[in-house]
């Protein structure tokens, strides 16, 4: 067993006008010099997150997550969860709320899309994650979903990851777009200090100066903040890329470089999706990604401790 770390409660901010007593305010690491929950120094061992029967982390097998990019209809979710599950899926993802660039783009299904994401978490038997964007959602999203996804363009939602912290449900923290490896884990520190341990990281591709794909998917990112910290870190290749047919090679690459598992987009018919369909894999293209990724003795040792 290792030590617990030394936690000690956060200083009181000056401004609060109703002082929070001590042993309610948010702990965090005494070990100095700066020190966060979310590192190596206050917890030596991997996390393990837990999602109903879902493990990930630890050294447990790469979990695969699967799904649309946003729920469409009853059809395209049940059909898209039964694939998934037959073809070895761990979980099922599909956003009912969607950050989208532009106001005049499809936002999601709302209520609708949730409680259809229910419906198709038990028709499969898959967990469902799905994306929460405002602190007044999270209570109604946490009814509906087994994991809540904060996304990249939420990363810094400090009022959201305050909500979340104090929320009995398992998150999946993206990095955002043009966030540091310090910054991400900083958002972490928001959950793990205000009181939630069971924190998932998902690399989905940085903003860098090239076009030719979406993002830049940060792939020693990966490595290094498994160095950093020991909460497990997920790889999401469909942002990551933009691009459907770079998908299995960059989920090959992920789980080389150690990643606890991979968040991949999956569409009955992608070509006529309502969000994200270029990096969407068919269903077969899902099935056929899942026979060829490596198992357990083919993949190369990181180096890195779990
Ligand atoms: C998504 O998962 O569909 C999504 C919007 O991801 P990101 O926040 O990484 O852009
Ligand atoms: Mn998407």
């Amino acid at each position: 067993m290792l030590p617990e770390p030394a936690l000690e409660a956060a200083p009181e901010p000056a401004s609060d006008p109703a002082p929070t007593p001590a042993a309610e305010r948010p702990r965090r690491c005494r070990a100095a010099p700066p020190c966060l929950l979310a590192s190596r120094q206050a917890r030596a061992e991997a996390t393990v997150v837990r999602v109903r029967h879902v493990t990930i982390g630890g050294g447990a097998p790469p979990v695969v997550i699967a799904g649309p990019c946003s729920v469409e209809s009853r059809e395209q979710l049940l059909a898209t969860a039964a694939a998934a599950a037959a073809a070895g899926a761990a979980m099922l993802r599909g956003g009912a709320y969607k950050p989208r660039t532009s106001p005049y783009d499809f936002q999601g299904l709302g209520r609708d899309g949730l409680r259809l994401l229910r419906e198709a978490s038990e028709a499969s038997g898959l967990p469902v994650v799905t994306e929460v964007m405002s602190p007044e959602e999270v209570e109604l999203v946490a009814d509906h979903a087994d994991m809540l996804q904060v996304g990249a363009r939420n990363m810094q939602n400090f009022p959201l990851l305050r909500r979340l912290a104090r929320c009995a449900r398992p998150i999946l923290l993206k990095r955002g777009v043009s966030a540091t490896l310090a910054e991400w884990l900083l958002a972490a520190e928001y959950l793990l200090a205000g009181g939630n341990s069971q924190v998932a990281l998902c690399e989905r591709g940085i903003r860098t100066f090239d076009s030719e794909m979406r993002n830049t998917l940060d792939i020693a990112a990966v490595a290094r903040v498994r160095e950093l910290s020991h909460l497990p870190v997920l790889v999401d290749p469909s942002h990551a890329t933009g691009r459907r047919s770079l998908v299995p090679a960059v989920s090959r690459a992920a789980l080389a470089v150690g990643a606890d598992g991979l968040l991949i987009e999956v569409h009955p018919d992608p070509d006529h999706a309502l969000s994200d369909g270029p990096q969407s894999l068919t269903l077969e293209g899902f099935d056929e990604l899942m026979r060829t990724l490596p198992g357990p003795r083919e993949r190369p040792a990181t180096g890195i401790r779990k």
